[in-house]
């Protein structure tokens, strides 16, 4: 049993004035395994005024100084990467492949912002004036448990090179990963209340971050109705707000593609992260007259290469969803897929896998011939849930992927390259990804519609904490 009592308020671990306590349970077991004491308002206000005192200073540090603990933190990082890897697997069932890729990203994440600050010039000459790119003030980041410490790493590295203090609102779901986090950041030794920890619930120390006046910016991953709540907040106190929110990506495949590795790729596109991605490919286009060799393949994908099974074993795909809440929502959206009458169950379903009873383990599932009108294709589940919908032609194919209020990730596969770029063009959404090449951690990533605004990664990631002022004359 872990018990996890301390947060982090400038540079020192400290016991949280709040009391209640939160019990956290196993993905994999379901036996309680963690006791988190929650922050409450008064930590949070105690965070933001730290963090405000530090931004006096911090904000006027130079970049070969923010350089040096960018990359200390990059070190510190790669030195603990097993423990944030075992960490995740335990905590939040996250399968040993997909967490490793997840924390390989989080410790570049440090070296990419400080190689992008060495040439940055935060003094470009615009006009006849000299833009003085300036830290936004002090920062409140908001995240989910689906890839914590990932998060943590995107949006403190951009804000600390920018010359920003942070505010960080882990979910209560991520404690114990939260807390190596806090031991790396204490570690690299930035000033103090440059970096502030603070877990709690979203509606205690997450609306406080939103009224607080002290905070500049919000940072903010998570669903599109928490987003909401945080834009209306913000909005009394002018607030920048970045916001990454939910998604339904559609993966078209188009008729030239290969499909004996097209399909079973789409299935793994679903199912990363067992499928509580934001970027999870969850609706997949197929030409309608391939629908029964896509069938074919899906089914044999399934069989063949998509496990279930333990976080920590090595071929494991798919692994429990993070608690028993989020597992009975997926199998209510199973039960509405096998309840609608236009499509077919072609593999899962309800229920968990044998063997895995004591998790919250969900069956690989795939339902075909799917109308993007039915809720499992319109609304977000995360959970391992794929819909193959068939669409008739390249016009109808792209109406279907921008038929759905999101617009983050997007797929397209296929072997004529001008025909991809076609339907790229024409996709609404912020990133579309072209014949299996899944990210690039320099490229802008954020969504469009009710996906949210603002971008992060690489340069324009540290945009989103500068204030450009015109020095004029
Ligand atoms: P969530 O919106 O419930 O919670 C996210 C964070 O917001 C948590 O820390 C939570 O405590 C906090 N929060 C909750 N209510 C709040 C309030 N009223 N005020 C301030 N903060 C509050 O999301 P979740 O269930 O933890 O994560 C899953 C969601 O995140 C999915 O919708 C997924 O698509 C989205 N997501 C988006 C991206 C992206 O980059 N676009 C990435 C990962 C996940």
């Amino acid at each position: 049993m872990y018990d996890i009592n301390k947060i982090y308020i400038n540079g020192e671990f400290v016991t949280p004035h709040g009391t209640e306590v939160l019990e956290l349970f196993s993905p994999v077991s379901g036996e309680k395994v963690s006791r988190v004491v929650l922050a409450d308002e008064v930590d949070t206000q105690n965070a933001i005024a730290a963090a405000k005192t530090a931004f006096q200073t911090f904000r006027y540090t130079d970049k070969a100084e923010r350089i040096g603990y960018l990359r200390k933190l990059h070190d510190i990082m790669a030195v603990r990467k097993q423990d944030l890897v075992d960490v995740m697997m335990e905590e939040f069932g996250c399968p040993r492949y997909f967490t490793e890729l997840l924390i390989s990203g989080a410790v570049n994440d440090f070296k990419n912002m400080a190689d992008i600050l060495e040439n940055y010039d935060f003094e470009p000459i615009v006009g006849r004036s000299k833009v003085r790119l300036q830290a936004v003030g002090v920062v409140g980041v908001i995240i989910p448990w689906n890839s914590s410490n990932g998060f943590i790493a995107t949006k403190v590295s951009a804000a600390i090179s920018a010359g920003c203090t942070c505010v960080i609102k882990p979910s209560e779901l991520s404690a114990r990963q939260t807390q190596l986090m806090m031991e790396i950041f204490h570690e690299a030794g930035l000033p103090k209340g440059v970096v502030n920890f603070v877990t709690g619930k979203g509606t205690v120390v997450g609306a406080e971050i939103t009224r607080n006046p002290d905070v500049n910016k919000i940072t903010f991953t998570g669903s599109t109705n928490v987003g909401k709540t945080i834009a209306k907040g913000a909005a009394d106190t002018m607030k920048r707000v970045t916001l990454e929110l939910g998604g339904k990506a559609p993966n078209i495949i188009l008729d030239d593609a290969d499909f004996a590795t097209a399909i079973p790729q789409a299935l793994f596109a679903c199912y990363i992260n067992s499928g509580q991605a934001c970027v999870a490919a969850t609706r997949l286009l197929v030409p309608q007259h391939r629908l029964a060799e896509v069938n074919e393949l899906a089914k044999n994908a399934i069989k063949n290469m998509v496990k279930v099974g333990l976080p920590q074993e090595n071929d494991t795909t798919i692994g429990p969803m993070v608690t028993s809440n989020h597992w009975q929502t997926v199998q209510n959206y199973i039960h509405i897929g096998i309840e609608e009458d236009k499509a077919e169950l072609l593999a899962g379903g309800l229920g968990k896998p044998e063997g895995l009873e004591n998790g919250n383990f969900v069956k690989a599932t795939v339902f075909t011939n799917v109308s993007n009108q039915m809720r499992i294709a319109r609304e977000e589940i995360f959970g391992p849930v794929l819909c193959i919908i068939p669409y008739k032609d390249e016009e109808d194919a792209i109406a279907i992927a921008n038929d759905t209020p999101f617009g983050l990730g997007a797929y397209i596969t296929g072997k004529d390259r001008k025909r991809i770029d076609y339907i790229a063009e024409r996709i609404d959404a912020g990133r579309v990804c072209i014949n299996g090449d899944f990210h690039d951690d320099l490229a802008p990533f954020g969504g469009f519609k009710q996906s949210g605004y603002g971008r992060e990664f690489g340069v324009y990631g540290l945009d989103a904490y500068l204030e450009p002022k015109a020095i004029i004359g």
